[in-house]
């Protein structure tokens, strides 16, 4: 039996994750299987982060039908049951609120204990199939990681224990701290037609792939309008679903926009930090651009991710709404770029701490922790002779 199978499937798990695995790997305490559900397959959305962060290839990889969110939770359920009927694991580990955490149905039908990286993180938008997502894993797991103290807070107000919830820093501050003199290369990464766009000018890096966002006509319409009324130079590195959606609706990007593939992450952070601010709807972005001091204008109408604004580094952009005033939004963020914020995600050491504790765990047969005292309240009813 290994100690843990870790799944993950899309392209900012393998950033955010790359130094757990490669702990992982290292460790002579933890045998471990990096699994990989398939959710992202391309080159330039998932092998590009495998080169270019050194994480090992995974073990094993799934082979899902992705044709639709039905059929890839279906599949990654009914590979992941399948897979743990061969493979046996005292933990299987998931991270964030995808498609492939709800693997851990089957990791629960096997009554394998579950552990959760991003754990009890909440926008508190019910309309958002994230936020279910997270709630399901969080309540079937045994062990969960939790970035902030405030997400913590968020679990034990559903009644989570708190001896299962461990607060851990946020591991994307790890991988930026762990790549900070790589990101130079970025520039050797970018197209020649890239190079000769930015040449020194000012410009804005934008990245949209939200499906409450690129799916609804009116609210990419917007995205479309607030980009266009940059006066500034905008890179967009667009998803192929984006790509797809804005030639659907005929919509049009003014001359000072360049649009590109997704690009990998040594150029991309590259970009990030050269530039004036960044729009996104990304999760990742909006915490790695407050970490690197850069504005960014966040395309949301909720966020589990509420720090940016408390802090100061993002001003909030909704799609949903009409009558914006765009050239107000572009200057509140300029107005941003001279100001200095310290960021709430953590000191760098979060990866190794979820290790830690995973090898503690795991030398002192501790994984399944749903025992009677890591209740918080009396249950002594259902446990009467
Ligand atoms: N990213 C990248 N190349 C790109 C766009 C984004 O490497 O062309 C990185 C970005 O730095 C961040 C992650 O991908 O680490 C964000 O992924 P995404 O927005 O798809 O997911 P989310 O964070 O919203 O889950």
């Amino acid at each position: 039996m290994k100690e843990i199978g870790l799944i993950l499937g899309i392209r900012p798990d393998v950033i955010r994750a790359s130094k757990i695995i490669k702990l992982l790997s290292e460790s002579s305490d933890i045998d471990f299987d990096f699994i990989w559900s398939g959710q992202h397959y391309s080159e330039n959305m998932r092998d590009v982060f495998f080169n270019q962060l050194n994480v090992p290839v995974p073990d094993y990889e799934f082979n899902i039908d992705i044709k639709n969110d039905a059929t890839t939770v279906s599949s990654i359920i009914n590979e992941t049951y399948t897979h743990l009927e061969n493979h046996k694991y005292k933990a299987v580990m998931f991270l964030g609120d995808t498609n492939t955490v709800m693997g851990s149905i089957a990791v629960a039908q096997h009554n394998i204990p579950i552990v959760h990286i991003e754990g009890c993180m909440r926008s508190y938008d019910w309309r958002m199939p994230e936020e279910k997502y997270r709630k399901t894993i969080d309540h079937l797991s045994d062990r969960i990681y939790s970035y902030l103290p405030s997400y913590k807070k968020q679990g034990l107000n559903e009644g989570i224990s708190k001896n299962i919830i461990k607060v851990t820093g946020n591991p994307i501050v790890d991988i930026l701290e762990e790549f900070k003199d790589l990101f130079s290369s970025g520039w050797d990464y970018l197209d020649e037609n890239v190079k000769q766009f930015i040449n020194d000018e000012e410009f804005l890096l934008v990245t949209s792939h939200r499906r409450e966002n690129i799916l609804n006509k009116n609210s990419l319409k917007n995205i479309v309008d607030l980009i266009n009324s940059s006066e500034k130079k905008v890179l967009f590195p667009m998803g192929y679903a984006t790509q797809r959606q804005i030639k659907e609706f005929g919509f049009n990007l003014s001359d000072n926009v360049l649009v590109i593939d997704p690009i990998g992450y040594l150029e991309f952070i590259y970009l990030l930090k050269k530039s004036q601010y960044c729009i996104s709807d990304s999760g990742t972005v909006v915490e790695e651009a407050c970490i690197l001091n850069i504005p960014s204008i966040q395309m949301r109408y909720s966020t589990e991710r509420p720090e940016v604004y408390e802090v100061g580094s993002s001003i909030k952009f909704d799609p949903t709404l009409e009558d914006h005033k765009f050239e107000e939004v572009h200057s509140k963020a300029d107005s941003l770029k001279n100001i200095e914020w310290s960021h709430p995600f953590g000191d760098g050491t979060s990866s190794n701490v979820i290790v830690e504790d995973l090898i503690d765990l795991s030398k002192n047969n501790k994984f399944h922790m749903h025992s009677k005292e890591n209740y918080d309240f009396d249950i002594s009813r259902s446990f009467l002779q």
